[in-house]
């Protein structure tokens, strides 16, 4: 990948050069709540190349400090994605094995002063740090003795209270501007099966105290973040000041990526996925890297998009198309060229013998000598793309055939269409063609020269295949629909489905195998594809649908 500098390994260079820290040490921290979106990636590739760069490591860290929402499925599948990615990180650690640990600093905070338990509800504590006009209101339990509240978080922890009943707070400043100063909530009450520590606990901890804590623990020294946490930096500094921890770890905010009419929250995908709406996580229409995985967009592709995007404070949108031109770069000279006709047109070659095949060399990627070459199937049938049909040639641009035209069938003949079968409805069903022998690709024929090339499936050979064509899931946003719930914005032709063929060389395709389609675009065969039933993704066409 593209080595490129950015403001964070700026930061990090000063850090290393003033003495600051000694090493760098980073943390991918995701909640194991759903499956990673194409935006954590930049998250991943931000954590992990900085500190490479500096010949520093990543952790893993699981933020599982919310027992209601976190599963082990997650977990696995996010370690996959970032195998997958191609990262591996030093260790793998769990905000929830801090727990004990994270629970006697909060002993600590209470006993410096600097924590208290409080009785108000959630909403009388919202009203009351958030006036409106000013500052905030303190509450009446603010001042209760450290005694006291060392035995009421004892009480909370052994579960003698109901979720919501009671809270511990941090004592900072209520008349803070800042309105995540004005005295956090640090733990609440869950009374929920935790994923790793079943029932040990009913009181868990903020991510605001937590994190900063697990960042410490670790000896993290760069904790990097999208842009919406710029303003709880005074409150990590504050925990990271009383903790008294041996590290002393340092936030720094980068803009999240966004991309143009895609939702890139994790609540909206695992509703998405809950309402039956999408086939599941991996659906390729989901911005999920299983979806773009699934797909057939390849972790070099990923990579060098979000490369691209740059990285600044300031968050950013860009196109899927760009992800495309990725995919089309890596692609471009590995995979082979193999024919493969989504929406077939039958062509009988009226003077080819009925029951004779032959067989004709077919270099497989043109661009690539080394790929080498294979044989491929010319009979009286064949299919053609309907497209690439049109009975009245409408003029000089028509590079493709039309009846009286004659084209080449790409590494056969000549074939010309002679007459049109047509069903009851005036559908053209099939081309009456004829071919000259005298044209064979390689022969040096050059009297003639062919209305274009097209290509072509051999049809007594050919494997019946389906084809995925995706279209965005949302619709583009306009002044109407913009305050429309997103599924009343789903695109309802998002995923349109074709049943065509493949070539015969394509029969132990396996799930992932990526190809370019000849003149269609570069294909992944679907999991769900097997050697009865082939199932093929559009990955990415040809060329590029919008220009630098
Ligand atoms: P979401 O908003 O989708 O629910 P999240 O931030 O709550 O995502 P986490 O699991 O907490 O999800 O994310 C792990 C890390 O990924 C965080 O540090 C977060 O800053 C970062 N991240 C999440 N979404 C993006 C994005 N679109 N662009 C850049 N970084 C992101
Ligand atoms: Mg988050």
């Amino acid at each position: 990948m593209k080595e490129t500098s950015n403001f964070i390994k700026t930061i990090m260079e000063n850090d290393l050069e003033s003495g600051r820290v000694k090493e760098i040490i980073t943390r991918f921290p995701p909640e194991p709540n759903a499956y990673l979106h194409i935006g954590h990636a930049r998250a991943i590739i931000t954590d992990f190349e900085t500190a490479k760069a500096f010949n520093g490591y990543t952790n893993l860290r699981f933020d599982d400090t919310n027992p209601t929402k976190e599963k082990q499925e997650f977990v696995d599948a996010i370690i996959e994605d970032l195998k997958w990615l191609g990262y591996e990180p030093a260790n793998v650690f769990y905000g929830s094995d801090y727990f004990e640990k994270t629970y006697e600093k909060a002993l600590l905070f209470i006993k410096k002063g600097l924590a208290y338990v409080d009785d108000l509800s959630q909403e009388q504590m919202s009203q009351m740090r958030d006036t409106k006009n000013g500052a905030g209101i303190e509450s009446p339990y603010r001042n209760r003795s450290v005694e006291e509240n060392l035995r009421l978080f004892q009480e909370m922890r052994d579960g003698k209270y109901q979720e919501g009943e009671k809270t511990l707070r941090a004592k900072i400043d209520m008349t803070s501007p800042n309105i995540n100063m004005r005295d956090p909530v640090i733990y609440r009450i869950i009374h929920s099966e935790h994923h790793r520590q079943g029932n040990k606990w009913c009181i868990y901890p903020m991510y605001d105290f937590a994190h900063p804590l697990q960042d410490a623990f670790e000896g993290v020294t760069h904790s990097l973040c999208s842009i919406e946490y710029d303003n709880h930096r005074p409150l990590y500094d504050w925990v990271i000041e009383h903790a008294e921890v041996e590290h002393t770890p340092h936030q720094y905010e980068f803009g999240r990526l966004n991309i143009s009419h895609t939702v890139l929250s994790k609540r909206y995908l695992r509703a998405l996925v809950d309402s039956g709406k999408v086939e599941g996580y991996d659906d390729c229409r989901m911005p999920t890297l299983v979806g773009l995985r699934r797909k057939g967009y390849t972790p070099d592709s990923i990579r060098n998009f979000i490369v691209s995007t740059g990285l600044s404070r300031i968050n950013s949108t860009v196109d899927f198309d760009l992800l495309d031109n990725f995919l089309r770069d890596d692609l471009k000279l590995k995979v082979s060229r193999p024919n493969a006709i989504i929406n077939p047109l039958k062509v009988t070659i009226t003077n080819y013998p009925e029951g004779e095949i032959e067989y004709l060399d077919c270099p497989n990627n043109q661009e690539n000598e080394e790929m080498g070459s294979r044989q491929i199937a010319f009979s009286r049938h064949c299919y053609i793309e309907r497209d690439d049909f049109i009975e009245e040639k409408p003029n000089k641009k028509w590079k493709r055939l039309a009846k009286g035209v004659e084209v080449r069938f790409m590494h056969a003949y000549f074939v010309k269409c002679e007459d049109v079968v047509k069903d009851e409805n005036g559908n053209i069903i099939e081309l009456l063609c004829t071919y000259d022998k005298a044209t064979k690709s390689g022969s040096g024929f050059n009297e003639r020269k062919p209305n274009g090339n097209i290509h072509f499936v051999e049809a007594t050979t050919a494997l019946p295949a389906t084809f995925n064509h995706f279209e965005s899931l949302l619709v583009e946003e306009t002044e109407e629909n913009k305050n429309l719930d997103l599924f009343e914005r789903l695109n309802p032709h998002s995923l349109n489905v074709y049943n065509g063929f493949v070539e015969a060389s394509l029969a132990q395709t396996k799930p992932g195998d990526k190809y370019q389609f000849v003149r269609n675009g570069y294909y992944t065969t679907d999991k769900n594809s097997t050697s009865e039933h082939l199932v093929f993704n559009l990955t990415a066409s040809l060329k590029s649908s919008f220009t630098l």
